[in-house]
């Protein structure tokens, strides 16, 4: 792909932050890629200084929310090579979103050359640190100046970095969950399963009243009966019970997560019992109350593996594996972090090297 290359001088570049204290999404990297849309057509792309950009007041995202994006992470291996985990299924899934959302769709592949271009030479802020990575942010949103409810038809599809830290830095550490009735997340026929803007802000008011009660999460369940489980915050879920993998199916009013997907492939081939079935919140607690559960988790990009240890509903509170990190979590956490940082053998083509 034709790419401009504007390179910032050396001595413009920015500081490299201390490993050590990078935390989550605060920090950019000094070049993004840009590429714009109009007239039906992306627009030559441009990597260049990280930068404001200037947008008319009356910008379509501003007002009604035409915004997708993605998330996926550079890791550094311990042989200094840089990996990237199903990049190209990020992607697609983008384009996903962009069909749900009435926005043009991206050339996958044009894209990832891109991606990998602005990667080359933004290498030296993939953290060496143990566990801290260079999270990656594909987005688009509707640039054209209008205060009419239609499909916008000019966009900026741009792409920035953030190198942030690992996310257990001491080790796992199992989250309290706190199950809402009082709010839902997505519904049937909605959204729920586009990356799209509108999701997030829909969702931060359980988060900040779950917060306030000392829960970390909320676990959302589905819009119709407030019953069965959806995913938390923002992962998917798995459950143990018995012998018995269970996640919710992609029912349409979730997110198909690609650290879900690689989870029930590893599961299957482990030979585990794993189903993608509807489970209600109330087989849940009557697996804690009968000795059944043993683990409870949610899988994403950020955590990759998140134990949870407590679940809080209707009042009652149930303990998960006596608060702590199950052995399944742990093999999943372990055998996916040492396939990103390419330290395993990879059978499923799920790693890039840049
Ligand atoms: C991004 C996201 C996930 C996880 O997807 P991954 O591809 O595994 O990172 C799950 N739920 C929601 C709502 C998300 O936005």
């Amino acid at each position: 792909m034709d790419i401009t290359i504007e390179q910032v001088d050396e001595g413009e570049l920015k500081a490299k932050p201390d490993e050590n204290k990078l935390g989550f999404g605060s920090i950019f990297s000094d070049h993004m890629f840009v590429m714009s849309y109009v007239d039906g057509h992306w627009q030559k792309p441009v990597i260049k200084k990280y930068q404001n950009f200037s947008l008319d007041p009356a910008a379509m995202v501003l007002h009604y929310g035409q915004a997708i994006f993605e998330g996926l992470k550079a890791y550094r291996g311990k042989d200094n090579q840089i990996y990237l985990f199903r990049p190209k299924d990020n992607l697609h899934r983008m384009n996903k979103s962009a069909l749900r959302m009435c926005m043009p769709e991206i050339n996958v592949d044009d894209v990832f050359e891109g991606l990998e271009e602005l990667l080359r030479l933004e290498k030296e802020w993939v953290p060496s640190v143990s566990g801290a990575t260079l999270y990656i942010r594909p987005t688009m949103v509707a640039t054209e100046a209008g205060l009419g409810v239609r499909p916008a038809n000019q966009y900026l599809f741009f792409i920035i970095l953030s190198p942030v830290g690992a996310y257990y830095p001491e080790g796992f550490n199992p989250v309290t969950i706190y199950v809402t009735e009082k709010y839902v997340r997505a519904v049937p026929g909605g959204v729920g399963n586009a990356k799209t803007a509108g999701n997030y802000a829909a969702s931060i008011m359980a988060a900040v009243e779950a917060q306030a009660q000392g829960y970390t999460q909320v676990l959302w369940l589905d819009a119709i009966e407030r019953k069965y489980v959806e995913e938390v915050g923002t992962m998917n879920i798995f459950f143990v019970i018995g012998d018995e993998i269970i996640t919710p199916p992609l029912s349409g009013s979730i997110l198909p997560g690609l650290t879900r997907d690689s989870v029930l492939r590893l599961t299957r081939d482990w030979g585990l019992d794993v189903v993608e079935r509807r489970i209600s919140i109330d087989e849940i607690f009557n697996a804690a109350a009968d000795g059944t559960l043993r683990e409870v988790f949610g899988t994403g990009t950020a955590a990759v593996i998140s134990p949870v240890g407590a679940l809080s509903y209707q009042g009652n509170v149930c303990q998960v594996n006596s608060g702590k990190t199950g052995e399944l979590a742990q093999r999943l956490f372990d055998e996916l972090q040492e396939i990103q940082f390419g330290q395993r053998p990879d059978p499923y083509d799920w790693v890039v090297k840049l």
